[in-house]
């Protein structure tokens, strides 16, 4: 009889990826993918820890896969970044947990499936294999992840990455260009080239280059990548985005903060100026977007209206702003004293100050598009991205994988909505998913 699982996947697109290359691992020995928690014989919780709130959300799940657990013997696993943090101590404060894997361990999840246990050696060499993704479970979508790097070797005083995914190893550049290709093989028009610091990636080529052999892959129409250090940008780089016509115009580039005296706090490495510097060196048709921490420890009043000032000046096309959360290991949770806590309510206050004014920005960018035509590659029916990555909704017959040209006729802070006035590249006809497909789903 064929056992089932379920995966639940909360944090960023690594997170996701590595959900489905556990998917792949469990497939290959035997197990069938549920898309319903209650029918699955192993419930597999893949974890973020990179703030505290996505570590709660974390418990309250356990708490509801522990009645599967008591009424029909479901097997829990926890993956991801708070397994490779709380190790043992995850099973001591959640016992009917039955294993523990980090993310470099990912192949290994049939076999803990079946004797428990903890596995969250970090595999920090370049012999570290990473694990082969099966292009078959892409088949019929437009666009997948294709991991390049993994690890970060910064260490920014507010972030737990390098604590849960060790050092940076690159993956070999003939590896990833074969992926991408088994990828376009089964229909697949946008690869997105993910590592915690991909433009530092050095797997026998800079990121550039890999950027340009990937394009080089037939039938592949668009390249984005995330997420990137502002001191990892070369003009190399830079150039990609005037010279790959497959690298879409799109550029997150997290600043962090507006103030010189944060970033020094956070060990970002660079200067406000720097980092305009080196954004005022890109074509004016990339869409700039960011990531903000306010609140962070020692942020004075002054701190946070230069941080205004900067985004009020910065024309970023969308922002990602939190609110600080103290994290275990890292350099500013040992400086909290010494710098000073911003108390909650301040930091809230500060955070819906930025976010205010980006939110304002961001309409009016989307509302300047009315009427104006996008091309946009279709993910869903009447869904789909343009170039910029706006998320577009429109009207429409076309299907998975055409790239359309969509009349804009009203915009909101989310999506553009338009009409689907022609067709610029239809998807090459591939036959539908098998029937094994894979049961993710994410928080
Ligand atoms: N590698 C990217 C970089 O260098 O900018 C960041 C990746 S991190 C997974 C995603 C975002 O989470 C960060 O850009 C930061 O804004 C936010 N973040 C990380 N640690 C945080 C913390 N302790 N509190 C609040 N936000 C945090
Ligand atoms: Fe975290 Fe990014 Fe800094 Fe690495 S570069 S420590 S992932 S914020």
């Amino acid at each position: 009889m064929s056992r089932s699982y379920f995966i639940h996947t909360f944090g960023c697109q690594m997170n996701e990826s590595d959900s489905q290359r556990m998917g792949e691992a469990l497939a290959r020995a035997g197990w069938e993918p549920t898309a319903v928690p209650e029918r699955a014989d192993l419930v597999l919780v893949n974890t973020c820890s990179i703030r505290e709130k996505a570590e709660d959300k974390l418990f309250s799940a356990l708490g509801r896969y522990r009645l599967l657990k008591t009424q029909r013997g479901t097997k829990i696993g926890v993956a991801g970044c708070v397994a490779q943090q709380e190790k043992e101590r995850l099973l001591r404060r959640a016992p009917f947990v039955d294993f523990v894997l980090g993310p470099d361990h990912l192949e290994k999840v049939p076999e803990l499936a079946l004797t428990g246990g903890v596995e969250t050696e970090f595999l920090d060499t370049e012999h570290y294999l990473f694990p082969q993704a099966d292009p078959e479970s892409s088949r019929g979508k437009a666009t997948a992840f294709v991991t390049a790097m993994k690890g970060c070797d910064n260490v920014c005083s507010f972030c737990v990455v390098p604590y849960t995914r060790g050092r940076e190893v690159s993956r070999p550049y003939a590896e990833v260009v074969r992926e991408v290709a088994g990828l376009v093989a089964v229909g697949v028009r946008e690869v997105t080239l993910i590592g915690q610091n991909v433009n530092s990636y050095a797997g026998g080529s800079s990121f550039a280059d890999l950027i340009r052999r990937v394009a080089a892959v037939p039938g592949l129409l668009r390249i984005r990548f995330t997420t990137s250090h502002p001191m990892d940008l070369s003009s190399d780089l830079v150039r990609c985005f005037g010279e790959v016509a497959q690298l879409m115009p799109h550029f997150h580039l997290p600043v962090q903060h507006g103030a010189d005296s944060v970033l020094a706090r956070m060990r970002r490495k660079y200067t406000i100026a720097e980092y305009e510097g080196r954004i005022a060196a890109l074509p004016p048709e990339v869409a700039l977007t960011s990531d903000v921490i306010c609140g962070f420890p020692g942020e004075t009043e002054d701190e946070h209206r230069q941080n205004l000032e900067f985004l009020r000046r910065t024309p970023y096309d969308n922002l990602f702003s939190f609110v600080y959360s103290p994290r275990p290991h890292t350099g500013a949770i040992l400086k909290l004293e010494e710098w000073g806590e911003v108390p909650r309510p301040t930091a809230i206050r500060r955070l819906d100050e930025v976010q205010a004014l980006q939110m304002a920005r961001t309409l009016e960018r989307h509302r300047e598009r009315v009427g104006e035509t996008v091309e946009v590659l279709v993910e869903d029916a009447g869904f789909g991205r343009s170039r910029e990555n706006w998320t577009v909704h429109f009207a429409g017959d076309a299907g998975i994988g055409d790239l359309v040209r969509v009349r804009v006729e009203s915009a909101s802070l989310v999506a553009l909505r338009g009409i689907q006035t022609g067709i610029a590249d239809r998807a090459p006809r591939i036959d539908p998913p098998p029937k094994r497909r894979l049961a993710v789903v994410s928080a």
